[in-house]
């Protein structure tokens, strides 16, 4: 497969000649050597797409919606070997690679659909003196960055609609995963994207390379996915050029459980919203509060569901829950586990890292946490789940509304009113009521608070890269 940068078109290697090693989370070794994109690619690819852009802005909308259709065929001919290359690369199973190419490719199927949605308005000013016409036009070139999480969905949620609005890109994958994104960046070539509409620059300098683009006037658009104190270091960045931005960062998604609840229904949720991904997922639940009768029975049953799962290498068939992504993200998981377990809280099982080699980290589940344990305050992104309890709905909103993050929140419970009031008063972008999945390519995804600025998917998706230019007509 092709593992040089993909800038107007041809795969180039950097021009000083630089590369990196993508490695295998199962067992620590190099599967793959990438380009290492410096500042002058960043930049040639930034002339690529300003170069691109007016030719596809000006493209009819059915014909974009059919690059992207295509792409979305692809795609989905393709979706086993990209799945091996997504769990190959992350370390996640298999059986959740394959989910995300499916959902990944909904995303291209959703915004091809969109392309040819493209709205605009038409009012009389109130003054009767004219016409308010308002029409949407591209923003202009985007640079995409995207985490290793999701390599594709990731991807593909940004591409979709910046494609279906007529903007030009240049992605900045992970550099733990990024190939996925040249996998990508061929399909859609062979899907009839023009030269220079899509480019994609992985690199070990993220940092320079973001910043080099965001110096460049020409950039219009920043969307990015990752953690909340990298979102906070490109606000910043973005500012000095006012380039408009979407933020999708972290999460620390509350799990609130009712007495009412259907245990059974609760238990099967909880697998999903903590273990989708092994956990590493920024809609993943962080926080398992319980109402005190069920509490126990819900850690018990959760606990027996979390020991009886499958751990291996994510290419394994059999493996339903692969290795965390590197290192850091292992040593991250486990001192926050350790640092509950100092504090007082108990692991119903789990709760120590194994021997390596590889990046493992046990399914666990802790009881008796403490208020003030760091694991309630920050992303886990592995599989552990805290459970506290609680008494009554008040408790239960202050105590899901005590983080400075606010991406999504999950509800259970028998009675749909309370369900309902509870929703809107937990502070999130998104809430799932006896559902542990929200995400959706026709659903807006996002966050408020620390988690994010804007929304992908849906038509709000479409919108974050349009902007409304309102022309006053007398005729
Ligand atoms: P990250 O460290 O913030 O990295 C995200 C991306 O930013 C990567 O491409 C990374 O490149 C790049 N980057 C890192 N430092 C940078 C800098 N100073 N300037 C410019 N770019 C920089 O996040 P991650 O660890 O990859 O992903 C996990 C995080 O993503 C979690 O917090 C998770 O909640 C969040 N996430 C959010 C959503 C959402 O929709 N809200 C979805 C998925 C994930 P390198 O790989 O080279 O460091």
């Amino acid at each position: 497969m092709e593992t040089d940068l993909f800038i107007a078109g041809k795969w180039v290697p950097a021009s000083s000649g630089a590369r990196f090693d993508v490695l295998d989370p199962a067992t620590g070794d190099t599967i793959a050597s990438v380009a290492d994109g410096g500042e002058a690619e960043a930049i040639a690819a930034v002339e690529a797409a300003a170069a691109a852009g007016p030719g596809w802005a000006s493209t009819p909308p059915r014909v974009r919606s059919e690059v992207l259709r295509k792409a979305f065929e692809l795609m989905t001919d393709r979706a086993s070997e990209l799945a091996k290359l997504i769990s190959l690369e992350n370390g996640k199973a298999l059986v959740d690679a394959k989910g995300e190419v499916t959902y990944a490719a909904e995303f291209f199927r959703w915004f091809a659909e969109e392309a040819v949605r493209g709205d605009g308005a038409i009012a009389t000013a109130p003054s009767g003196a004219n016409r308010i016409l308002v029409v949407r036009q591209p923003v202009g070139v985007c640079v995409l960055v995207t985490p290793w999480n999701f390599p594709a969905a990731m991807a593909t949620r940004k591409i979709g609609p910046a494609l279906a609005a007529g903007c030009t890109v240049i992605l900045k994958p992970a550099s733990d995963t990024p190939l996925t994104a040249l996998a990508m960046a061929a399909i859609l070539a062979e899907a009839g994207v023009p030269e220079g509409v899509v480019n994609v620059v992985p690199s070990r300098s993220s940092g320079r390379v973001v910043s080099a683009m965001l110096r460049d006037a020409r950039v219009r658009k920043l969307s990015f996915t990752g953690s909340t104190e990298v979102g906070r270091i490109l606000l910043a960045q973005a500012a000095e050029n006012v380039v408009n931005t979407s933020m999708e960062l972290g999460g620390n998604a509350p799990f609130v459980v009712f007495a009412d609840a259907d245990l059974d229904a609760a238990v099967d949720g909880a697998m999903i919203a903590k273990m989708r991904n092994g956990g590493e997922a920024c809609t993943a639940a962080n926080r398992f509060f319980v109402e005190a009768p069920i509490a126990g029975e819900f850690a018990r049953r959760l606990a027996q569901r979390m020991s009886a799962l499958v751990v291996g290498p994510g290419t394994d068939e059999k493996t339903q829950v692969g290795p965390l992504v590197n290192e850091d993200t292992v040593a991250k998981v486990d001192e926050l586990v350790r640092g509950a377990l100092d504090g007082g809280a108990e692991a119903v099982t789990g709760g120590s890292r194994p021997d390596g080699p590889g990046f493992y980290y046990p399914p666990t589940v802790l009881t008796g946490v403490s208020a003030d344990a760091p694991i309630l305050r920050q992303e886990i992104f592995g599989p552990v789940a805290p459970v506290v309890t609680f008494t009554g709905e008040a408790e239960a909103v202050r105590l899901a509304n005590d983080t400075e993050y606010g991406l999504v929140a999950y509800v259970y419970t028998g009675d749909l009113a309370r369900g309902l009031r509870v929703s809107e008063a937990i502070e999130a972008g998104m809430v799932g009521i006896n559902r542990g999945l929200v995400s959706d390519p026709a659903a807006p995804f996002g966050g408020v608070k620390q988690s994010g600025i804007g929304r992908e998917g849906g038509h709000d998706g479409l919108l974050e890269y349009l902007e409304s230019k309102y022309i006053a007509v007398d005729w």
